[in-house]
């Protein structure tokens, strides 16, 4: 090829103004190429890996495929939901990533050939790629419970993706009349950040006391236990007499819901409901089943050094999607597993031996305003596994002061101001 080879940026642009034809990039970008990198989902996980990776190595070739121009939070959403916070504080672009040398591409990835390494778009454009790094998140399973699927879920809001679903079942609760039932159903392990559910349960009971007083929240489990329960079983103790918790051993059990009768069924019960949040089981984000990462669990088996699919060589799966052994699928994780997928693969495409990783995860919970309190660990790879280390790590204690509730719901908004702005800013 003769005269200057056009930058991938420039390509890219170029593909996407073109855009209904279908472009392949290797034979532009062989010669003298750097290794180039996709990355397909730009939340927690995929917007850290694509930054940490043009960090590691601003020569890399690194394309973030998001189709949002703008990427809605999950973490705080609760806060959102229960009116103690606004939405805009949950939005985030993705200008400091591109100006950092990554490729944004906003559009979804629709196909993946790991074979070939080729990366299909919405629109049609191919891109090809040395290294794949999946990072979808999570979907509902919607055909998990019975009654429940997507045009379900705009009546009885998941609200597990922040975005509209989060904003919905917020005006659901608004308009809610004061004394109206409000029922949450919960799925079994292994989902998105379960205690988040027991953190939305407390601040929507929050929001009913202090404003629809005769209202009461009926909380349907699929299981028994759960993290940091005592410190959210005390708080509910303390500060919501209107919330009913149903476990699994009480016939708490979810088995479906009639969207015309506005009722959750559980195993004993049919529970009717002026505000139903339903949170169906889930599964890996769509793309990785097709990109055949998913094994029959619906979610992605990793190598735990480097988050190579064990199914797929050359794609790594990182976030929510990825099965991680003791490691809970949450945005502090995903962060965390990111950085380390992203030295990995900075060394692999070196052709160089990747270093053995640990690191740790702190989720944080506010059972009301300025109370919060939070569970730590500490994890390594042991026999091909994610393991958490013995002794290291914790929960909050139990008996603590209000002060220490106070001061960790402080540490949860640094945390969250942190990480975004690691991130994004
Ligand atoms: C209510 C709630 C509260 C939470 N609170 C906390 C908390 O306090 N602390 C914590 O650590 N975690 C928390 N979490 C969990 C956290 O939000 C997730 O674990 C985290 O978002 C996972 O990161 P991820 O990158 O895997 O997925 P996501 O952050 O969901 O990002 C996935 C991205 O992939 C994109 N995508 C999907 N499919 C495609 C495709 N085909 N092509 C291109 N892009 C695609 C999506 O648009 C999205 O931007 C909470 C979750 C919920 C629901």
């Amino acid at each position: 090829m003769t005269g200057p080879c056009p930058s991938r940026r420039q390509l890219v642009t170029a593909a996407i103004v073109g855009a209904g034809a279908s472009v392949l990039s290797r034979p532009l970008l062989a010669q003298g190429a750097q290794p180039r990198v996709v990355v397909i989902g730009g939340g927690f996980a995929g917007a850290t890996a694509a930054r940490f990776l043009k960090r590691a190595d601003g020569r890399l070739d690194v394309t973030l495929v998001e189709p949002n121009a703008i990427f809605a939070a999950c973490p705080f959403s609760n806060e959102v939901i229960a009116g103690l916070r606004d939405m805009r504080a949950q939005l985030f672009g993705y200008d400091r990533i591109a100006a950092d040398g990554v490729v944004m591409v906003h559009q979804a990835a629709t196909g993946v050939d790991g074979k070939a390494r080729i990366v299909t778009l919405d629109n049609g454009i191919k891109l090809n790629y040395d290294r794949l790094v999946l990072a979808p998140g999570s979907d509902p399973r919607f055909d998990a419970l019975p009654g429940y699927d997507e045009a379900a879920a705009e009546r009885m809001p998941h609200a597990w993706k922040a975005g509209a679903q989060t904003l919905l079942l917020r005006r659901q609760l608004e308009a809610m009349e004061d004394g109206g039932t409000v029922v949450m159903a919960l799925p079994a392990l292994p989902y998105r950040c379960p205690p988040a559910s027991y953190e939305r349960a407390s601040l929507i009971a929050f929001y009913l006391k202090t404003k629809k007083p005769r209202s009461k929240l009926v909380v349907l489990d699929a299981k028994d236990t759960f993290s940091m329960q005592r410190l959210f079983e005390n708080a509910w103790k303390e500060f919501y007499p209107n919330l009913e918790w149903v476990p699994v051993s009480s016939g708490g059990n979810p088995t479906g819901v009639d969207v015309a009768a506005m009722t959750v069924s559980s195993d004993f019960d049919t529970h009717k409901a002026a505000v139903a949040n339903v949170i169906p089981p889930q599964k890996a984000g769509r793309i990785a089943e097709l990109a055949g990462t998913t094994d029959r669990t619906g979610w992605c088996p990793v190598d735990p050094i480097t988050f190579e699919s064990r199914l797929v060589p050359g794609t790594h799966v990182l976030g929510d999607a990825a099965i991680a052994g003791a490691v809970p699928k949450s945005a502090f994780a995903g962060n965390a597993a990111a950085k380390i997928c992203a030295a990995a693969v900075t060394k692999l495409v070196r052709g160089e031996t990747p270093a053995e990783p640990k690191f740790v995860n702190t989720c944080y919970s506010l059972a009301a305003p300025d109370y919060g309190f939070s569970v730590a660990g500490v994890y390594q790879p042991v026999n091909g596994q994610w393991l958490e280390v013995e002794g290291a790590g914790g929960i909050s204690p139990v008996d603590a002061p209000r002060a220490f509730r106070s001061q960790e719901a402080k540490f949860a908004y640094g945390w969250f101001n942190t990480i975004t702005s690691e991130i994004f800013g």
